[in-house]
């Protein structure tokens, strides 16, 4: 109804051209920005939105090429349940405070660094391809390399074929660790023969993709493999500006009897200083103190330093991104909108993509490529719908599928569609124990078929922008 007094007309025709958009709106709704603007070209209105000054005014600060330092990669350790996620990067660090300064005991505050001759790695210290999609999920690309563990006294098995949709999802270079070599019945060349079934190819097989032999258990070819790591790191030539205000992720947050909210950040670019003014997803406060993860106190963290902190008045989310104010009140009242923001936006509809508004978007032209996590009950029927669903791209529109696998419908596909934009095909398979409440929160669409010549057709109709919505 507010748009409709701004355009001077009646609030009913601003709902029939919802309506015809496939939305079922009230009058008391808020629309998002992207319906506005259609909706207002309908009544030949211009939008300009004023109101989302919000996240703009966060300044972003332009480096000059000079202004760069190369910084420490930031790696995630993912893999199948069991192969020696944490194994690898408990060993990494104990070997680490043993060479170290301090020889301190180490704290779990999310993540941690270690030196490398004289270079240092930043590692996240929650293995697994959930959260690092929860990250993203939230906005968040703070890993620069994967390494993906695989047991070598095992096949390659379901998650570690999530780990490598995810790696890949996210346009994330992948380092293999086969792992468990000290075992008598380790096979690595199984695991590599599987990897290059999937067209996965190893250097030492003549492809372009790293891989080391380890133990995490006794430390074989860890050194190696952290040569290798810093290897893909020059080549990706990471860069960071440090001298300007810090921004980056937060990678954890608790609260600590006694001292208040303890936050595991990232620093991403710039340096954070004690006495820095932060604002963290929905919580701003002063940095009281520092800390690494050896509990060293700190006066300042660089670029791919992981920090824990004290001072701010809440605890964000991992995945929120963080920035530094010269002003305190400018950061708390960024923060008091945004609560405020979440709140409205809860009450919003269609906010993530679902099949009709695909439709939607293709028939306005302005949707190029349509991601897809499939599972299905037999490895046949996924295979042959993969087949079907890639030969529907177009040369507008591009398929793809991002996550296949057999099985139910996962968290962690759920997790993988809110990052990467893409929709949820099951076929003979329904989501599983909490996929369906964090699929209806984040208004993930999941479409459940069993007879694969309508799975085709649904996705052809969308495409073709007919789709009508789902009652
Ligand atoms: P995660 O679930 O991937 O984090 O796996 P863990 O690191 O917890 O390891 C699972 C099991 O495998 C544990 O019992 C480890 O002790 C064992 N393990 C991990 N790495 C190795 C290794 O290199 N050699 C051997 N023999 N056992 C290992």
């Amino acid at each position: 109804s507010e748009v409709a007094t701004m355009m001077d007309v009646p609030v009913t025709n601003i709902i029939s051209a919802c309506m015809s958009l496939g939305m079922m709106v009230t009058m008391n709704q808020r629309l998002d920005a992207e319906t506005l603007v259609i909706v207002a070209e309908e009544f030949n209105h211009k939008v300009e939105f004023v109101g989302a000054e919000v996240e703009e005014s966060i300044e972003e600060v332009i480096d000059k090429p000079e202004d760069l330092i190369t910084r420490a990669p930031i790696i995630t350790v993912m893999g199948h349940v069991d192969h020696g996620k944490t194994s690898l990067l408990d060993y990494i660090r104990k070997a680490n405070v043993i060479e170290g300064e301090s020889g301190g005991i180490t704290q779990h505050i999310g993540a941690y660094s270690v030196n490398v001759g004289d270079q240092k790695i930043a590692f996240l210290d929650t293995p697994g391809h959930e959260a690092f999609t929860a990250m993203r999920a939230r906005g968040a690309q703070v890993t620069d390399l994967v390494i993906i563990v695989a047991a070598a006294d095992d096949d390659v098995m379901p998650q570690t074929k999530e780990a490598i949709s995810h790696a890949q999802a996210a346009g994330v270079p992948i380092i293999f660790a086969i792992n468990k070599i000290d075992k008598p019945n380790a096979n690595p060349d199984n695991v590599k023969t599987q990897l290059s079934q999937m067209n996965l190819l190893i250097e030492e097989w003549g492809g372009n993709i790293q891989s080391q032999d380890i133990s995490a258990k006794v430390g074989t070819g860890i050194p190696e493999l952290l040569e290798k790591v810093l290897l893909e790191a020059e080549i990706l030539e990471l860069k960071a500006n440090p001298n300007k205000n810090a921004v980056g992720a937060v990678v954890e947050a608790q609260l600590d009897k006694g001292r208040g909210y303890l936050t595991t950040i990232l620093v991403q670019a710039g340096t954070l200083k004690i006495g820095d003014y932060l604002l963290a997803g929905k919580h701003s406060g002063k940095v009281k103190a520092m800390f690494d993860d050896k509990g060293n106190n700190l006066q300042t963290a660089g670029p791919s330093t992981p920090v824990s902190i004290l001072g701010l008045d809440g605890a964000p989310q991992a995945g929120d991104k963080f920035n530094v104010f010269d002003d305190e009140r400018e950061a708390k009242q960024i923060a008091s909108k945004r609560s405020q923001l979440q709140r409205e936006q809860s009450v919003r509809t269609q906010k993530t993509l679902t099949l009709a508004e695909i439709g939607r978007r293709i028939a306005l032209g302005d949707f190029k490529e349509l991601n897809i996590i499939l599972k299905g009950d037999v490895d046949g029927s996924v295979e042959a719908l993969t087949d079907s669903f890639q030969k529907l791209s177009t040369e507008e529109i591009q398929v793809n599928i991002l996550h296949k696998g057999v099985g139910a419908i996962t968290e962690s596909d759920v997790l993988l569609a809110t990052a990467s934009d893409a929709i949820i095909v099951g076929f003979n398979v329904r989501p599983q124990g909490n996929a369906r409440v964090i699929a209806d929160k984040e208004e993930v669409d999941i479409r459940t078929y069993s007879i694969i010549y309508d799975a085709i057709n649904d996705l052809k109709d969308a495409m073709e922008g007919m789709l009508s919505p789902e009652m």
